[in-house]
């Protein structure tokens, strides 16, 4: 059943060469958003790697989309990590190096109980950097993070070495 599920994300997420510069081939995961039962199929997916959580953490933007309703499959809340300057506040920060400069995200480390378990959804995983950035994030705000669920992961950027000891699943994996 996974594998078929698989099969849809290849068939359902469109790929755009040079977006947004060149040399990025990007994963435009809009058309699978679009389709019902992909879409639903999807969200079970990335749910099930998960036992028991209290809260599902969602990178913006694209990991809203997939985070809610994953935490609503898992009866979790949901821990929306945003860019900087985005929340109110207070919030707790982390930096994180890009390919060309640094990228700041935060949460509002009052939503996280201490040893609260959490689960990291995002769409895509590349580098790892942003992944790696929220794991740590969480942790310092005193989070269990149990694991991380991915739609696509593009394998051959290596990302998950970038998250030692940790519990990483994916639905596509691509080089
Ligand atoms: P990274 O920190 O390099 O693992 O990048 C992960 C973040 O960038 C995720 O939030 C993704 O949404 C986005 N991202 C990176 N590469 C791609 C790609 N090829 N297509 C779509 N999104 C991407």
């Amino acid at each position: 059943a996974r594998d078929a599920v698989a099969r849809r994300v290849t068939e359902l997420v469109r790929l755009v060469p040079d977006y947004p510069q060149p040399g990025v081939l990007f994963r435009d995961i809009t058309p699978l958003l679009a389709d019902a039962r992909a879409f639903a199929d999807v969200v079970a997916a990335m749910a099930s790697v998960a036992g028991q959580v209290d809260l599902v953490a969602g990178m913006e933007a694209r990991g809203f989309l997939l985070a809610g309703p994953v935490a609503t499959a898992l009866g979790a809340g949901l821990v929306p990590v945003r860019k900087a300057g985005k929340l109110p506040g207070p919030t707790a920060s982390a930096t994180y190096a890009l390919e060309y400069g640094e990228a700041e995200i935060e949460i509002h480390p009052a939503t996280i109980t201490p040893g609260a378990r959490v689960l990291v959804v995002d769409d895509v995983l590349a580098t790892g950097g942003t992944a790696a950035a929220t794991v740590g994030l969480l942790r310092s705000c005193g989070a269990d993070v149990v694991g991380l669920s991915f739609l696509v992961e593009l394998a051959g950027l290596g990302g998950r070495a970038h998250l030692p000891g940790l519990s990483v699943d994916t639905v596509l994996t691509v080089d």
